[in-house]
């Protein structure tokens, strides 16, 4: 059994996260060899190297100067042509990267290499002929193998012992993967970033109030989110056809065409012929787990630019212009589409109660009292990544870059510090309501109206 393992290095020199329990899934498997595969410059030979001493027998570095200023297409035309010619049985990545933040790459190398998939794995169930997963969004799944799967953070990748070794590393350029130059790096790339400008969106004006007023302020805040008037077109120029994917992106089509066609969930080979019929100027797409794979696999097939998880879009008549957060929603990057349709997921809603009641780790010794103040509110829970690290609460209620996004009307933080990483999943919220005992926490910087208070105290019997 062969399973290559796609790496990538983060800002902060170490594995991407995801990445991380990819590997560490690999390993796992009994009687594996393990090959490691990032495309990266050649400073990165030393960070797969010491990837090698966990157990991988061998890493591939796909290293060019025609690799560089890839998007997700080009990354993936090109990641596919190392799979040819190593020829695993698995591939394995994770969800997504922390510094692109689209969940696409390993959705489009599956096209691209012609692999089954089974996207964010919770669990691997079984390894034989085929596969199967218990995966987050969609219960268990079988394929055949070949196969990719996609990992959510499901484990701790191990630390090397002081008796391990180095596997050994094999660099590859364009030559060695056969690679056409004009479908690698940034001449491959369908997207382009016109510019990029900080992020203010989610700050709020905060109002303080007592714990007493929470109730009211809640009433209040639903009532404001049924009268909201939806999202005005930014211009008076329209796009002539825009299609969407199911309803979920709508009031965004709205804001850039009056010629809206809904089209419904079909496979990506069935939508990706009614595209090439319909000949739309956008195709728009939600952000639940089957758009985010449909879009990228469409994506793919077409060698279309996908541009992930938009929270604005724009147009002069002629062409969309993307708006999306990156680099952890510190940035705003403004992207335009060289392919046509220009295709996008939108930032839509993933959860299904008006109220949300996110836990931290504030609330740790409360958790009780929290779940039951969800429920006299008739709300959904969440919890931030340290609520769940420390088993609090399960994964699956995570906010955040690392975990889910939540934009319900009300959001209820009850001992959230308000760290970047948290506001990346909720800052799209409605009203904002934060309790921490520490009037200085930045969750209060994101929040609507603060509760300063200590919730032993106010959250009683
Ligand atoms: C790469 C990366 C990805 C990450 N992804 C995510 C992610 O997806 N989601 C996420 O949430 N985090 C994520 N994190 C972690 C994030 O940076 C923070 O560490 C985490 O969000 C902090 O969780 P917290 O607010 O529960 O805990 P803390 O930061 O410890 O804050 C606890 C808060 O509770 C308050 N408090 C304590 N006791 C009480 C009390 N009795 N009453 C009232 N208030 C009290 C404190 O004042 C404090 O503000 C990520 C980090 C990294 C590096």
């Amino acid at each position: 059994m062969k399973i290559l393992v796609c790496v990538r290095q983060g800002l902060d020199g170490e594995i991407n996260p995801f990445d991380a329990c990819a590997y560490e899934e690999a390993l796992r498997v009994k009687n594996a060899e393990v090959i490691l595969l990032s495309m990266a410059p050649p400073a990165a030979k030393g960070f797969l190297l010491n990837l090698t001493r966990l157990g991988a027998q061998k890493a591939i570095l796909l290293s060019d100067l025609a690799f560089a200023g890839a998007d997700t297409v080009a990354t993936a035309y090109t990641l596919s042509l190392a799979v040819k010619k190593i020829n695993p049985d698995l591939i394995f990545c994770g969800r997504q990267t922390l510094v692109g933040d689209t969940a696409q790459t390993g959705i489009m190398l599956s096209v691209y290499a012609n692999t089954s998939l089974i996207t964010n794995v919770m669990h691997i169930d079984e390894i034989g002929k085929s596969v199967t997963c218990t995966t987050r969004d969609a219960g268990r799944q079988t394929v055949q193998m070949p196969a990719l799967l996609t990992i959510e953070r499901i484990n701790n990748l191990r630390l090397p012992s002081i008796l391990s070794k180095e596997g050994t590393i094999e660099v590859w350029g364009a030559c060695d993967i056969g690679a056409d130059r004009e479908k690698c790096g940034l001449r491959g790339s369908p997207t382009r970033v016109l510019k990029t400008f900080e992020n203010e969106a989610g700050k709020r004006k905060c109002k303080f109030i007592s714990f007493s007023q929470l109730e009211s302020a809640v009433a209040d805040a639903l009532k404001k989110n049924r009268e909201k008037v939806k999202p005005e077109a930014c211009g008076s120029a329209k796009l002539a056809k825009v299609c969407t994917v199911g309803e979920a992106p709508m009031h965004f089509a709205k804001t850039v065409s009056d010629n809206i066609i809904v089209l419904p969930f079909l496979t990506a080979e069935a939508l990706a012929e009614k595209i090439a019929e319909l000949k739309p100027d956008a195709l728009l797409w939600g952000s639940d787990w089957l758009s985010k794979k449909l879009s990228a696999q469409v994506a793919a097939m077409l060698g279309l630019g996908l541009c992930a998880d938009c929270t604005r879009l724009e147009t002069d008549g002629k062409k969309l212009i993307m708006y999306r957060p990156a680099l952890s929603g510190s940035i705003i990057a403004e992207i335009e589409s060289l392919t046509f349709p220009a295709m996008a997921t939108v930032r839509t809603t993933v959860n299904s109660a008006d109220i949300i009641v996110a836990a931290g780790w504030g609330a740790r010794e409360h958790i009780e009292k929290v779940k039951a103040l969800a429920k006299k509110l008739g709300a959904d829970m969440a919890a931030t990544r340290k609520a769940v690290d420390n088993n609090i609460l399960p994964y699956d209620l995570q906010v955040g870059l690392t975990g889910k996004t939540v934009s319900p009307p009300v959001y209820i933080a009850v001992g959230v510090s308000g760290a970047v990483h948290h506001i990346a999943g909720m800052r799209r919220s409605g009203t904002v309501i934060a309790i921490n005992s520490d009037k200085n926490a930045q969750i209060f910087d994101y929040a609507d109206y603060g509760i300063i208070a200590d919730i032993k105290e106010v959250l009683n019997d």
